[in-house]
């Protein structure tokens, strides 16, 4: 009999993750506490822009035509309970307001939620990015609270995938890990995860803690690689050199490769700046902290490309923002998703308009998100329509859309062709060649 699969949480992991999940054949059931997010994705739609995720759930949620019917929603957990033989944990983990600590009560919540409907031996795996330690904790808190107990088995399965490219990294991941104690995880998940096993994806099996680590480990190192190139943009300004020349020369060592290498606004996004803080938190509760100081550095040289951004868009006005009009291209955190949780884009927009200037902003898929995070900016329909009477254009987020912008068009309708390229993709000779200044981090003006 094919397993049956409860994925718990429906957010940009848990919706991608149920919808891979039908596509591997199961028959699946997502459960969230959002009874608006459940009645979208029942209708067949999706409730965040994901590339290809809206192909992937008509094709399978039940009730539209020509769908396998094998993927359904629910705001019930003890139905949700009573369904699944292998439960995944997708919910969100958050910073704690005020501390850098994850806010682990969503996850303790899902947890409790379901275990009092555990009757019969199922499996229960957690992916959302949690502290080291979780999944002891948790393991304990479940068997203590299902009436099957320790027939209530707990397995660790970090989650990698990126927004944007969430469908293809869930069905093609470029690895699974699983923390397991034993017992029936590995089997089951092997059983889960057949098909990518089968295409040649790696099945790494660890204790708890190697599987949580493998998750924070990850992120810290792509963070700092991030947050490496941005320093040395700092050093390239003070030195009259360009980072971009610089980033395209260590790209061809293969020991440090072009990943993660290309200077500009940093990161941001509901993932990097949070788990970095969280893991430095965790490391401290264990006495480690001194093995993370650098992480430390590698958040504050990320947060000090904003507030460059924010002075040379100051410098473009000549000294002041108060009466000028500022065009913000972007508000995603990156771009093919309409994600803005901590959006480095929509931060600068933010403080520019604090220090008394217009700005109005426009994003091909945010600004939904946008408009409701950030009431007080002023939003377009298009790019060009934001850059209209413009004393400065930021570009902040690298959507292709913006990336194919006819300098000349755009020059047309600005009030002066002043150009800052916050992620240092856009074209200098064009624009320049169009008359415009170009300024962007880490390179000569
Ligand atoms: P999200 O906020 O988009 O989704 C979380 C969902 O969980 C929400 O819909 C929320 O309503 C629901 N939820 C909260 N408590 C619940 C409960 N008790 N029962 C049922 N549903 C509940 O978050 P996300 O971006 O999908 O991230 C989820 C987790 O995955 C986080 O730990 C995150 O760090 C990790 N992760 C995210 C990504 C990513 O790119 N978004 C990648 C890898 C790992």
């Amino acid at each position: 009999m094919t397993l049956r699969i409860s994925v718990i949480g429906t957010g940009y992991l848990g919706a991608t993750h149920a919808a891979a999940m039908a596509e591997f054949g199961f028959e699946v059931l997502g459960l969230d506490i959002d009874p608006e997010k459940i009645a979208t994705l029942t209708a067949g739609q999706v409730p965040m822009y994901e590339p290809g995720l809206s192909e992937l759930l008509l094709k399978h949620v039940a009730g539209h035509e020509g769908s396998t019917g094998r993927l359904r929603f629910t705001t019930s957990a003890q139905e949700a309970a009573e369904f699944g033989d292998v439960h995944f944990v997708c919910v969100n983990t958050p910073q704690r307001k005020g501390e850098f600590a994850a806010d682990m009560s969503y996850v303790d919540a899902a947890i409790d939620s379901l275990a009092p409907h555990l009757t019969r031996p199922v499996l229960v795996v957690g992916k959302s990015t949690v502290p080291v330690g979780s999944a002891g904790r948790l393991a304990e808190r479940l068997a203590a609270l299902a009436p099957v107990g320790e027939g209530a088995e707990l397995a660790w399965n970090p989650e990698f995938l990126r927004e944007g490219f969430a469908v293809q990294d869930t069905l093609r991941p470029d690895r699974i890990v699983i923390g397991a104690r034993g017992g029936r995880a590995e089997e089951l998940l092997r059983e889960v995860y057949a098909e990518p096993i089968a295409a040649g994806v790696p099945f790494l099996v660890t204790d708890y803690a190697t599987a949580e680590l493998v998750k924070t480990a990850a992120n810290s190192f792509l963070a700092t690689k991030i947050s490496f190139i941005n320093a040395m943009a700092e050093v390239c300004e003070a030195a009259g050199a360009d980072v971009t020349q610089l980033s395209a020369a260590l790209a061809l060592d293969d020991r440090i490769g072009g990943k993660f290498l290309n200077s500009g606004l940093g990161f941001g996004g509901g993932c990097l700046p949070k788990d970095i803080r969280a893991f430095m938190a965790r490391a401290g509760e264990l006495g480690a902290d001194q093995a993370l100081t650098f992480l430390r550095e590698v958040d504050s040289i990320n947060m000090r490309r904003r507030s460059r951004m924010v002075e040379l868009a100051r410098e473009q006005c000549a000294g002041g923002f108060l009466g000028r009009r500022i065009a913000v291209l972007g508000a995603a955190f990156k771009p093919n998703s309409d994600d803005i949780r901590d959006s480095p884009a929509l931060n600068v927009a933010a403080q520019i308009q604090l220090q008394g200037a217009q700005v109005t902003v426009y994003d091909p898929k945010a600004m939904d998100n946008a408009r409701k995070m950030f009431p007080g900016l002023t939003y377009a329909d298009s790019a060009l329509e934001a850059a209209e009477g413009a004393h400065v254009v930021l570009h902040l987020t690298e959507w292709q859309e913006f990336r194919a912008l006819d300098p000349a068009e755009l020059g047309a309708v600005v009030a002066e062709r002043r150009l800052l390229d916050g992620r240092n993709v856009l074209d200098a000779d064009a624009w320049r060649a169009a008359g415009w200044t170009y300024r962007a981090l880490g390179r000569p003006s």
